[in-house]
């Protein structure tokens, strides 16, 4: 099976890891890489603070919490996303208002979000969907505090700055289909300290300056050693990474961009093509060109399903472009170990297939 995700390591991986175990024993070191890793994290995004976390839901989670955000609050999402988001929301007693994406980007509709705003709108949350770019000047202009699910987003630049680096908050997932894949894992950035201070409270079970001592409920998002020595070995690689899946998205497009809409890039959109992937014709093409190649060993993901579409956020939301997109985008085999003759494989079979369909 040609699947669609998956990452590389390498001896960089190996050596650091294996370093990360030998330490686990020794009262001094135990937890070198953490420190280390949030440092060069960091550097690479162009955030002062990173705090790494169990996953990329803890740290969008910890976001919300740290902004006060609960019961009577509502928080405006796009309808197309991971359910993730929608959850975080609810975890806090909140209200997740679903808005509409544009059809382009894939991401959140600047316009929608205009149209959604009240007076109990405590925040917005973009999402980088598969690594592609909203439109963060549009949302800036808002005045609304943002946390940015740039969970995919390792690498995507809006206008040159990195995602997540917008906002209050940017969250990060570092699970194992990401581009910087640790199994699970996460990290929270943010260039405000204090309510980065409160988030890393919260997130070591609200324990104070004084050892052992805690004056609120708080809760466990930390990330071990291990991984954060796992995840400062990919951070060492991410150029090679990231150049295999715009290589992967380049080949794409040559063969495919002609008869599909595929990811938008532009000057000041640059996306880290997490995924390539490819809005087919009619939600029914979708289902019959994923069936015809997985009979080819070819297996793809059908995009997300609008989180309004679920019976526990089901409401009064009207979100068209959101349901249209979601029943006809693909994500192709993106990983980085796929070769360039799967990726030609892959686009000659769509090329048939588009013939006879
Ligand atoms: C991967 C992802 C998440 C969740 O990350 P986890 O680390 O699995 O919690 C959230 N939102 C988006 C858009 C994602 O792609």
């Amino acid at each position: 099976m040609i699947v669609t995700a998956g990452t590389k390591t390498t001896k960089i991986e190996e050596d650091l890891v294996l370093q990360a175990v030998r330490n686990m024993g020794d009262s001094v070191h135990y937890a070198d890489f953490i420190p280390a890793f949030e440092k060069e994290f960091g550097e690479y995004v162009g955030s002062k603070n990173v705090l790494l976390t169990t996953n990329g839901t803890g740290a969008l989670h910890l976001a919300l919490l740290a902004l006060g955000i609960g019961k009577g609050d509502e928080v405006i999402l796009p309808d197309m996303t991971y359910i993730a988001c929608a959850n975080v929301i609810a975890y806090t007693g909140a209200t997740p208002v679903l808005v509409d994406i544009n059809p382009e980007t894939w991401c959140i509709d600047e316009k929608a979000v205009a149209n959604a705003i009240t007076k109990k709108t405590k925040a917005i949350m973009p999402v980088w969907m598969y690594g592609q770019v909203p439109n963060m000047d549009a949302l800036l202009k808002f005045g609304v505090p943002l946390i940015e699910d740039s969970c995919p987003a390792v690498g995507s630049y809006f206008k040159d700055k990195h995602a997540g680096t917008f906002g209050e908050f940017g969250c990060f997932s570092f699970q194992a289909a990401k581009i910087l894949a640790i199994g699970e894992g996460g990290a929270l950035v943010s260039n405000y300290k204090p309510a980065f201070n409160r988030a890393k409270k919260l997130a070591d079970h609200a324990e104070t300056d004084k050892q052992f001592w805690h004056d609120e409920i708080g809760y466990m998002y930390l990330m071990s050693d291990i991984q954060a020595a796992l995840g400062l070995g990919q951070l060492r690689h991410i150029v090679d990474l990231l150049t295999r899946k715009f290589e992967i998205y380049f080949s794409y497009m040559q063969g495919l961009h002609d008869l599909y809409p595929m990811n938008m890039v532009n000057k000041n959109y640059q996306p880290n093509f997490w995924m390539s992937s490819i809005i087919t014709r009619t939600p029914d093409e979708r289902v019959k060109m994923r069936n015809y190649l997985k009979g080819k060993g070819v297996d793809t993901r059908p995009f997300f399903y609008p989180i309004s579409m679920f019976n526990m956020y089901k409401k009064r939301f009207s979100n068209p472009n959101a349901y249209d997109i979601s029943l006809r985008g693909i994500n192709l085999p993106s990983g980085v170990r796929r070769s360039d003759k799967e990726i030609a494989y892959v686009s000659e079979l769509i090329q048939k297939f588009h013939k006879t369909y």
